[in-house]
């Protein structure tokens, strides 16, 4: 991830970009000669004996393990969505989409639109905005996005259109997709008819949300393997959380194994449940907390578990609630310690939430200090940008004064506009507009009647029709669905497929207590049989 990770950055180096943190941790286990490291290595399957099989690709090695104690970290996969059209090649799960763009600098569409408001789909929003895409909307089916307000901010300021208690119906295109159709919903969520409307596209990128890749996990609870389980393998929370729930399972695995490992202090537990919690209440900015000729504002007013400008100012003038980092940062100027204009809690902030306002050159004037993860060539010095508030609204036209970065803070720019005074303590971001929201030419716009499916099972081609007919049929055992149908035994294993299906028997009203699930079988990862039987060869 190339964002900075929110949460504590004593306890999770928050404040930094997740690829950099990755880099950290990685050089904190490869230095220590007690852990082996085995590269290109899966773990594909856990056998009655007990046993973990490793598939090792460096040599081409089948081995069989037999582990006093197994951690599964194995993280989340993405959940799919069944609308008709959804095979069609321009739609992407949140992961394939940003692993194009952020890691192979790829450019995948002009015009995306975003399902899903969780943070995975806001903060996709913005690395598409980044890397120059036009994000054309993005719906949610709740009446707000369930995503870190911070994070739609973000995408308000680009004026991407957010449409909560929406969903799609459709992706429309012969051989690409061309636009969707999305209506609104109502408390139930069913589509209202009537409020249908098409959105030009070439891109859709489906972020519903994720389930935990945990059939290690219950099939080591099985065969009686002890078994612990650490980041979203165990429970899907953000980032900070799966970091912090990985130090208490190595305390916890050391204490089992009989290592001299001191006591899991309460407190850790604590603040375990306080990283995976979900965003809290909104509050309004109190302007009187703004004093003095130059202070930041805090524009994140969400309870979120975040801490790094509390601990990045020189001179610890931004205060947040140890005891529980959900609390709202606030300034705290003291006698003789004022604010020195750093922009240091400016460049840290994960939200890009904070500005610093600055009235001593010029009381009628000042100065607005803005981060911006974009491209310097974008925002350089003489520049007239579109400045806006919190919530995306345009305040005015100013020019820049200045750019910068700050070290350690690097490819976050630091932007020094200057705006009247009456507008300053409003102002927290920039809108750039070349190239980014620009409608769709009207030839793009002209989509085909097209016959797609809502396929289901994409490796076997089972449409959400074909099952919820055999659901209205009586069909209440996922083993007869599989049967008749072959959904669920694709080479994916039915790692997609199967939680789709429990939830069209939810859509039926079908309790899920009366549906019958399928045995979980090794191995969990495709694996080439010629590797398994030479496994076996060897072991006669
Ligand atoms: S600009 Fe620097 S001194 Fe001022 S509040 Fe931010 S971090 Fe502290
Ligand atoms: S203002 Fe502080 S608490 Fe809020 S997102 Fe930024 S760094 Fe985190």
């Amino acid at each position: 991830q190339t964002h900075r990770f929110f949460g504590s950055t004593e306890a999770v180096y928050a404040g930094t970009r997740g690829i950099d943190i990755a880099e950290r941790l990685s050089e904190q286990v490869s230095t220590r000669d007690s852990v082996k490291i085995w590269l290109e290595t899966t773990a594909v399957a856990i056998y009655e004996e007990k046993t973990v099989g490793v598939w090792r690709a460096s040599d081409d090695q089948y081995l069989l393990i037999k582990p006093e104690i197994l951690l599964v970290a194995t993280g989340a996969r993405e959940r799919s969505l069944p609308f008709k059209g959804n095979t069609l090649p321009g739609i992407y799960g949140a992961g394939a989409f940003q692993t194009l763009v952020n890691r192979d600098l790829v450019r995948p569409a002009r015009n995306l639109f975003i399902i899903g408001g969780g943070n995975v789909g806001l903060i996709a929003g913005y690395h598409a905005l980044q890397a120059g895409i036009n994000v054309v909307g993005l719906v949610e089916a709740l009446p707000k996005c369930g995503g870190y307000k911070v994070h739609e901010d973000k995408l308000a300021r680009f004026n991407v259109p957010i449409l909560t208690s929406h969903t799609i119906l459709e992706a429309k295109g012969k051989d690409h997709v061309q636009s969707v159709i999305v209506a609104k919903v109502d408390d139930q969520f069913h589509p209202i008819q009537g409020t249908e409307r098409e959105i030009p596209c070439d891109c859709v990128l489906i972020a519903v949300g994720l389930n935990p890749v945990d059939e290690f996990i219950s099939k080591a609870k099985e065969v009686g393997l002890p078994v612990h389980a650490a980041g979203d393998a165990a429970e899907i929370a953000e980032a900070s959380a799966a970091m912090f729930s990985g130090k208490i399972a190595g305390l916890e695995i050391a204490q089992v194994l009989g290592v001299d490992a001191p006591e899991i202090p309460k407190s850790w537990r604590d603040f375990e449940s306080i990283l995976k919690s979900r965003p809290g209440e909104i509050f309004k900015l109190d302007s009187g907390v703004l004093q003095g000729d130059v202070f930041p504002i805090m524009h994140c007013r969400q309870e979120i578990p975040c801490d790094p400008c509390a601990s990045v100012c020189p001179n610890n003038l931004i205060h947040i609630d140890a005891a529980d980092i959900r609390h709202l940062p606030e300034f705290c100027p003291e006698a003789g310690k004022n604010c020195i204009a750093c922009e240091r809690c400016v460049a840290i902030c994960p939200g890009l939430a904070i500005t610093l306002v600055d009235y001593r050159r010029d009381k009628d004037n000042p100065t607005v200090s803005i981060p911006m993860e974009f491209a310097e060539h974008y925002l350089e010095k003489g520049n007239v940008v579109a400045v806006t508030d919190v919530e995306g609204h345009v305040l005015g036209q100013f020019p820049v004064l200045r750019t910068r970065t700050i070290k350690p803070y690097t490819h976050t720019l630091v932007v020094r506009v200057q705006v009247p005074a009456e507008i300053a303590v409003e102002v927290a971001g920039i809108r750039l507009i070349a190239g980014w929201n620009q409608p769709m030419k009207t030839e793009d716009n002209f989509v085909e009647e097209t016959d797609q499916e809502n396929i289901v099972c994409r490796c076997e081609h089972i449409s959400a029709d074909q099952i919820r007919q055999l659901i209205r049929e009586g069909v209440r055992d996922i083993n007869q669905l599989k049967a008749a149908t072959k959904a669920t035994m694709g080479a994916c294993g039915g790692k997609t497929c199967l939680s789709l299906i429990r939830k069209i028997f939810r859509e039926e009203g079908v309790p899920l207590e009366e549906v019958t699930d399928p045995p979980q079988r090794p191995v969990f990862v495709e694996v080439p049989l010629e590797i398994l039987a030479r496994n076996r060869q060897e072991a006669d």
